[in-house]
């Protein structure tokens, strides 16, 4: 990011456009997933993906649902438990759904992804990661470059543990720590040393994992201005290659964990904001390029070249450099995207296991998008990831004209013109620097389940 690019953190624009508002990890997003798409419409969806006259390649996802210890800002959809048989048994049913859902993919659709997130992978054993791996590839056909990523706890692994990660294929790597501070790893019941994510990260780099990253919350219990810039410098003297700095969403009524949390220990809007601001500067001091929202990247990461040629997209693991790609997902609450086509296992790990022993796919809900929903998830996507939208692009895709489809979205987009958020252009509007804190919400007007009705209310976190 240029100088010029750089945000100003302007209040009052805050004020105006800084609410509550979706990641845009999907258009739709998760929240108008419905029952009607049950086990058949997933069996249809993967059956004409399989028909069309290239069919993508694949991209899989394996939720592990197990964490031993609850960190108190969670809102992800995890089991806490030490139950030492919980991980071999969950293999088992992992075995089943790999048995229904793989052979419905023809043989030739190659994975070029595969990511472990959770809960927490790496609450597996060594050797159990590796029948995982044994498993996903008795049923897929990898290619020789795939991504083979996953998410680490520092807590649960050592650097013996990454080198054999190392020999079983996996080349990415993402580890979540933070905050570094004492005083907020105690207060979100999240402890370890420095020293620990040191050794896990060198030992990383030393086995020659690519794309490094690091995950980061501001907006926790008993952070300070002060206190995070600690954590950055010393994040920045890792010299991670990719920085995703989330924002913390305190929603409580929606994720239960979060109620264990001291609410009167969270810093205030302005220490939140001041934080934020900080750390942007100072990762942009620091050499890294912001790709977006929350995520920062070294500029020989393949994220930003991807961002750089207009090839990165928006999925829900956030920006990614893989498009178009079916995304076929295992383990509870897990979601495929095949086609266009979203379809959600069932959340609760009894129900998943269930399904499963009664020879069924752990569909639960989803929904198969309206062409009005792939023209509006493209727009958004593009301004998500390029801070541009290019009309002629939309228009020759979808045979239509952008300016009368769009009409009501684009006089209301007139108001962030005048305030500064976006430039129009000859081909359609770029984000302007100050714009770039809220692409969420430029992004929002083509959300037409926003516009329409009021069941997303509450349940999206603040934009900045
Ligand atoms: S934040 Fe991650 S490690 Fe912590 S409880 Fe949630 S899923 Fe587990």
């Amino acid at each position: 990011m240029s100088e010029l690019m750089r945000p100003t953190f302007d209040s009052q624009l805050i004020e105006k456009y800084g609410g509550e508002g979706p990641r845009y990890t999907s258009y739709p997003t998760a929240v108008q997933f419905n029952d009607q798409f049950t086990e058949a419409s997933y069996r249809d969806a993967i059956r004409e993906s399989n028909e069309l006259p290239i069919p993508p390649a694949l991209s899989l996802y394996i939720h592990v649902p197990f964490c031993t210890s609850p960190c108190f800002y969670c809102a992800c959809n995890r089991v806490i438990t030490r139950s030492a048989t919980a991980g071999q048994e969950f293999l088992v049913s992992l075995e089943k759904e790999l048995r229904l859902t793989a052979p419905r993919f023809d043989d030739d659709r190659p994975v070029r992804q595969l990511h472990l997130g959770g809960g927490t992978p790496t609450f597996l054993s060594t050797e159990q990661i590796r029948q995982l791996m044994a498993l996903l590839r008795s049923h897929f056909h990898f290619a020789a470059d795939a991504e083979i990523g996953l998410e680490v706890d520092p807590r649960t692994v050592d650097p013996a543990g990454i080198r054999e990660l190392k020999a079983m294929g996996f080349n990415r790597i993402s580890i979540g720590i933070q905050d570094l501070d004492p005083k907020v790893q105690k207060a979100v019941n999240r402890i370890h040393d420095t020293a620990l994510v040191s050794s896990v990260l060198g030992a990383a780099r030393g086995v020659g994992f690519g794309s490094i990253s690091i995950d980061l919350i501001y907006g926790l219990p008993m952070q300070t201005t002060a206190g995070f810039a600690k954590t950055i410098e010393t994040v920045i003297n890792m010299q991670p290659d990719r920085i995703s700095l989330f924002n913390y969403a305190h929603l409580p009524h929606l994720f239960k964990a979060q109620r264990q949390l001291d609410e009167s220990l969270l810093p205030t809007p302005a220490t939140k904001l001041a934080i934020f601001r900080n750390t942007l500067n100072r990762l942009l001091d620091a050499g890294y390029e912001f790709i977006g929202m929350d995520h920062f990247a070294k500029p020989d990461d393949s994220l930003v070249k991807a961002k750089k040629n207009g090839t990165m997209v928006r999925n829900f693991q956030g920006y990614s450099t893989h498009g178009g790609l079916d995304l076929v997902s295992f383990g509870p609450s897990a979601i495929s995207q095949v086609g266009d086509s979203f379809a959600q296992n069932h959340r609760k790990l009894e129900d998943w296991n269930i399904s499963l022993l009664e020879g069924r796919m752990p569909v639960a809900r989803g929904l198969t998008r309206t062409t009005d929903d792939r023209i509006r998830a493209d727009v958004i996507e593009r301004i998500m990831c390029d801070g541009a939208l290019d009309f002629h692009g939309v228009e020759r895709d979808y045979q239509l004209v952008f300016r009368r489809y769009f009409a009501s979205e684009l006089e209301q987009l007139e108001e962030m013109a005048g305030d500064g958020l976006i430039e129009w252009t000859e081909q359609g509007f770029a984000v302007t620097a100050d714009g770039l804190l809220f692409l969420r919400a430029i992004a929002r007007h083509f959300d037409a389940y926003l516009s329409s009705g009021s069941k997303s209310r509450g349940r999206f976190s603040r934009i900045v």
